[in-house]
């Protein structure tokens, strides 16, 4: 079976290096091929909502939908700002299937973390959002990759796995 690519982009300055850190738990976990975007985008201002302090998701998504080529199935931004939607206070990831793209944000996965351990919980949400944009839904399975963080600590209780039930479904979806 070809591999869907997922395309990686840049969105201001996360720490996260985009094909070092995602590429292996990527494929090893969700079957893609994660390619690395040429194009970097600067801090998106044009999602700022000024009385938040935050970035709209949507507004974010919609720009990178923009650098989806006919090779891409996907395509998921990494950023170091803090992200919102509408109903949330704040989210990590946010993911659309429709428009086939996600951005995940180290802004509130960093307190508390190491180098180490910050890239640990940007595989982490990056591999949730990643498989919603698969199809996969939220899992109520503490330890597997889909279940809902609320919290850095929620994250750091996950495995940087599909439980059983997650993975039976992914090979249907996949069918
Ligand atoms: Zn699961």
């Amino acid at each position: 079976m070809t591999r869907k690519v997922l395309l990686l982009v840049t969105v201001g300055q996360p720490a996260t290096s985009l094909l070092r850190d995602l590429e292996e738990p990527l494929a090893t976990h969700l079957g893609l091929s994660a390619v690395a975007s040429k194009t970097v985008l600067s801090r998106p201002t044009y999602a700022l909502n000024e009385s938040r302090a935050q970035y709209h998701c949507n507004a974010i998504m919609r720009r990178l939908v923009t650098l989806l080529e006919p090779a891409h199935a996907l395509v998921l931004g990494v950023t170091d700002v803090d992200l919102f939607v509408p109903d949330s206070a704040f989210v990590f990831g946010e993911a659309d299937r429709g428009t086939r793209s996600g951005v995940v944000s180290e802004a509130r996965l960093r307190p508390g973390a190491s180098p180490e351990l910050l890239r640990r919980r940007v595989q982490a949400e990056v591999l949730t959002q990643a498989g919603h944009l698969l199809g996969l839904s939220y899992c109520e399975d503490a330890r597997c990759v889909m279940c809902q963080a609320q919290t850095p600590q929620d994250v750091d209780r996950k495995q940087l796995a599909l439980c059983n039930p997650c993975r039976n479904e992914l090979q249907k979806l996949q069918r």
